[in-house]
This record gives structure tokens, sequence and C-alpha cells, in this order.
């Protein structure tokens, strides 16, 4: 029996499958030719991650297909229900990437305080001979420790960003539409110290953050989170950063409170379309933007892979 991995696989995670006595195909098969693959190797379950769609049409030409498994969180490249109804198993592996995003979170925080992103880009052009006025414009950064992040969508990401921001020292809201606390457990060395968070309201964590991260799912009918009327109740020097999907934060009301000095600054790894992002944001000064690797880590997909080995051998009854 056959696996195709399309969007790749851990080494660990493909080893843990195999020794279930599947076989993994690593082919990176372009999506219009995915369906005569399938059927031409009779394969029984189809892995992804964020990069190939799994359609209608293409459920209903492969009638070998049993299950199909998301590396990642969210399954909307999935039409999952409707896979589920003809009998196709579907599942993700929701937990295994929340460390890995959170670190990038805070990698972008750290990054947009220092002006790192452009200062480190600047260097090897002008740090030779520019060196005092690089220092200059770049030498007005603010420390991290004493800040407030506000955290929209207080689910695995968000409560492991907790994690990490309270033990930098920061202040943390939270905004959620379905928890009205929250219990952080903070791991430091050989102790844990456990914290119990309140819910404040949408408006507060807007109005009163300097960084606002949002970690919801794609909301219903793709509705932004994030637009004009958040940019005109944020503060000045407020930083917004998108890790959770293109889309939750209005990208061109965003171009425009950065244009208008409404905020400071933005990070994004998701954007509305990808893989072909809208290049005024790539370019904008006040942007630091990553291609999604939010769990392009080593341990995310490993833990990734081995989730998946598990969903299997659930799946298939080994
Ligand atoms: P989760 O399901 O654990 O948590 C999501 C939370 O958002 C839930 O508690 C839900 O109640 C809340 N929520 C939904 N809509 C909301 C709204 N409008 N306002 C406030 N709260 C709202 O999900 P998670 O595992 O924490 O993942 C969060 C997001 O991160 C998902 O969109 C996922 O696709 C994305 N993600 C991105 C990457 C990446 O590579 N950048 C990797 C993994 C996950």
């Amino acid at each position: 029996m056959k696996v195709l991995a399309n969007d790749g696989i851990d080494s660990k995670g493909k080893a843990a499958i195999e020794s279930l006595g599947l076989t993994v195909l690593t082919d990176k098969v372009p999506q219009d030719e995915l369906i005569s693959f399938i059927n031409e190797h009779s394969i029984v379950g189809l892995l992804v991650r964020s990069a190939t769609n799994v359609r209608q049409p293409l459920i209903d030409a492969c009638p070998s297909l049993r299950f199909i498994g998301r590396g990642g969180v969210g399954i909307d490249n999935i039409d999952a229900a409707y896979a589920r109804e003809k009998g196709v198993e579907v599942f993700n592996t929701p937990a295994s990437s929340s460390a890995s995003v959170a670190e990038l979170v805070m990698a972008m925080i750290f990054a947009s305080n220092r002006f790192l992103y452009q200062a480190g880009g600047s260097m090897p052009h002008g740090g030779h001979e520019s060196f005092e006025s690089l220092k200059k414009s770049y030498g007005k950064g603010t420390e991290v420790r004493g800040k407030t992040i506000g955290i929209i969508g207080f689910g695995r990401i968000g409560q492991a960003l907790a994690e990490y921001a309270l033990g930098c020292g920061m202040h943390v809201l939270f905004f959620d539409l379905s928890k009205t606390s929250q219990s952080i457990a903070l791991h430091i060395q050989n102790q844990k110290l456990e914290m119990e968070l309140q819910v404040s309201t949408f408006e507060e964590v807007i109005s009163i953050s300097d960084f606002i991260s949002l970690h919801v799912p794609k909301q219903p009918n793709g509705d932004s989170v994030i637009g004009k009327n958040e940019f005109a109740m944020m503060k000045k020097n407020a930083v917004v950063i998108n890790t959770s999907r293109g889309g939750t934060v209005n990208e061109l009301e965003l171009l425009e409170a950065l244009n208008n000095n409404q905020i400071a600054g933005a990070c994004l790894d998701v954007f509305e379309n990808e893989p072909r992002p809208n290049m005024d944001l790539l370019k904008h000064s006040k942007i630091i933007s990553t291609p999604h690797i939010g769990a392009a880590t080593a341990e995310a997909q490993e833990r990734i892979g081995l989730e998946i080995a598990e969903n299997i051998k659930r799946i298939m009854k080994f």
C-alpha cells in the first residue's frame, strides 16, 4: 500500500509510516497531475501541508484514497467534510507546531524592536561605507521587557506564545471568543510556575497592546479580524503580527495604516494570496515578512511526522 507525501515529510515520520508496512512516495506531483498519479499508483493515503489542495473533484476521482493527512493545523486546503461524507478519513496534527510558531512570533518581536531585519539587510551593502549613518538610523530600538502583547485567539499557539512572552517579562493580554480565563504554566529549569490570565475585551487588547499577535483560524467567509477600524484604535507604536492565516488581517487596510503612520509596523508569515503575496507588502520598509515558515523547524516537522504515523496506525488498524 502506498502513501504520497506530496508536500514532503520528515525522515523519522517517513520511517515510522514505513515501519507499518506502507510505502511512502515523496514525489512532488503538480496539482493538475495529482488525480492521475494517485490512480496510477493506487495511493491509499495522501499527506499534504499547506501547498497541495485536496478538493471535491480529486476526492471523487480517486476511489483508492482511504485517508488524507494534513501535517499542520489548518485544514482549509482540504474539503474535509466532503471527504468524510465519502468515507475518507481526514486528520491533522494540531499540537505539533505550537512552540515553533510561538518562537517565530518572539523572533519577530525582537527583530522589529531592534530593526534587525532592516539593519541586517543594509549591512552587506552599506555597512562598510555607511556604518555611522546606519548606526544612527537603526540605533533607536526599545526593550521588549515591560511591553504589552495582546494575543487574539488563545488556543494552542496563543497559549504557547503567552508562556514565552511572560518569560521575557512582557505583560500579556488575551482575547478569545470561547474563553474567559486560562491558566498558563511557565516551565523554568525544573520548576513549573502556574498563573491564571483573565480575558480582556477585544477593544482593550487592540488599544493597549504594543504588539498584537493573531492566532485564530481562517474566519467564516474569509472575514478579517483586524482591519481599518482596529488600526484606528491602535497605539502609534503598535506592531501587528500575523502567523495565523492570510486574510485575518486586511492587507490593503494594513498598508494604509502603515503609510498613514497609524501603527509602527507589521510582521507577516501568512498572506492572502499565497504563494504569490502582494509585492507592496513584501517591499514595505515597515513590514518583516517570512514565507509561511511558522512550523518549519526540525523539531516541529519531526513531531508532525510521528503524529501522522500514529494517525495512520489508528485509521488502518495496524
Ligand atoms: P486553536 O484551534 O488551538 O486556537 C484558535 C483559537 O482562536 C480558539 O481558541 C478560538 O476560540 C479562537 N478564535 C477563533 N476565532 C476568533 C476570533 N475571531 N477572535 C478571537 N478568538 C477567536 O488553533 P492554533 O493551533 O492555536 O492555531 C492558530 C492558527 O495558527 C490557525 O489559523 C493555524 O492555521 C495557524 N498556524 C499557522 C502556522 C504557520 O506556519 N504560520 C502553523 C501552525 C498553525
